[in-house]
């Protein structure tokens, strides 16, 4: 990775700006964040080395673009022109661009832009669900080779899965804020999206967890220098069809325990058999209902990524359906939220025969009433 910052400094616009990073180390030095200026970078990506050869090579990968300002910022309208120049000449290279103001984006193109160039990916920031609503529709619409997400300071819970099923957002980011002011970011919002992503099969990393990290509901003050390694470690990050949710350490949940929470759900404990039901099991025998079970298992929940997830269990038809609502076994969020099972996993026998156990247990109480 390369960084070019052509010019310096930026006007806030958005609550994910409280906190600015630039802001922030500029105060640092004295020096006001508000005044943007060229810097000496700003032909960077022209620049020659002392072979001959160009400073910034494909080899190092992506370049990242106005990394210490908003390459869209209006003051910098005189000056946008000879970057899109530059990039335009420098065709080996892969631009990156991170924006808050993709409402700009079409004012600011040069004129043969056409339906995008291969070698700039445009990253829109969203740092809520206001300014995911309103920026990535923007996102969407306009013509862009390469379109990725961050949702970096992570303000609260989004949900952007109508804007990934468009199949065009090639990647999602997320993090906490970093800095003494940090607000806080829970690990709860940041399972949620990469969910969403799971759903849609849209690459997530996650990429650090802020300073203010919030998990099972308990707040943990992380120092800068293991915000992304303890974000690397909790191995969050998805990459579709990789295995690497295997990562995740977890833990099942204490059985008595789980039964006794989901007594305590009004929508869990409204689940029971019928007498359809029960007249059923007494049919069947529970060592067959107990492998329907495994069969409904393994068919609809444990892939990478279930058909029509969150859907794919019906209210009623079968006891084991039921049970499966009572015990939040329905789906790979209910997995993911009461039994701490992570999305994007295939589920190994193991995991599928403990679904079964809890099913089983369930249905017992209830011929037991
Ligand atoms: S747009 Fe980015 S660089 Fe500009 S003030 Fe906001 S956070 Fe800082
Ligand atoms: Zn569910």
């Amino acid at each position: 990775m390369s960084v070019w910052n052509p010019w310096h400094g930026c006007k806030k616009i958005s609550p994910g700006c409280a906190n600015c990073y630039v802001y922030r180390r500029d105060e640092g030095i004295g020096k006001d964040a508000s005044v943007v200026s060229m810097t000496g970078d700003f032909s960077l990506p022209l620049k020659k080395d002392r072979c001959g050869g160009y400073k910034l090579r494909p080899d190092d990968g992506e370049v990242f673009t106005c990394m210490t300002s908003d390459f869209f910022l209006d003051i910098a309208d005189e000056w946008r022109g000879r970057c899109w120049d530059m990039i335009r000449e420098r065709d080996d290279l892969h631009f990156h661009i991170i924006t808050k103001r993709i409402e700009r984006f079409e004012k600011c193109l040069p004129d043969d832009w056409g339906d995008g160039w291969d070698n700039v990916t445009v990253c829109s920031t969203c740092e809520d669900q206001q300014r995911a609503d309103e920026r990535l529709p923007v996102l969407l619409s306009l013509p862009i080779k390469h379109r990725q997400m961050i949702c970096e300071p992570m303000l609260e819970e989004i949900n952007i899965e109508k804007y990934l099923s468009s199949g065009l957002i090639e990647h999602v980011t997320c993090g906490g804020e970093s800095g003494n002011n940090a607000r806080p970011c829970d690990f709860n919002w940041v399972k949620e999206l990469r969910r969403q992503c799971i759903r849609t099969a849209v690459p997530f990393t996650f990429k650090q967890t802020g300073a203010v990290f919030i998990k099972d509901g308990r707040v943990y003050h992380i120092p800068r220098r293991l915000q992304m390694a303890q974000a690397k470690k909790s191995a969050y990050s998805y990459y579709p069809n990789t295995g690497c949710a295997d990562a995740i350490k977890y833990t099942l949940p204490e059985t008595a325990a789980l039964f006794e929470r989901l007594e305590r759900s009004a929508f869990r404990s409204r689940f029971h058999l019928s007498q359809k039901d029960k007249d059923y099991i007494a049919q069947k025998g529970l060592d067959t209902i107990r492998a329907h079970a495994m069969d409904f298992i393994s068919k609809r929940l444990s892939a990478e990524n279930p058909a029509n997830d969150g859907k794919q269990t019906p209210m009623k038809g079968h006891p084991i359906f039921t049970a499966q609502h009572a015990c939040a076994c329905c789906c790979r969020s209910c997995l993911e939220k009461w039994h701490n099972i992570p999305s994007g996993k295939i589920l190994n026998e193991a995991e599928q025969s403990y679904i079964a156990d809890i099913l089983l247990i369930w249905i017992k109480k209830e011929l037991s009433l």
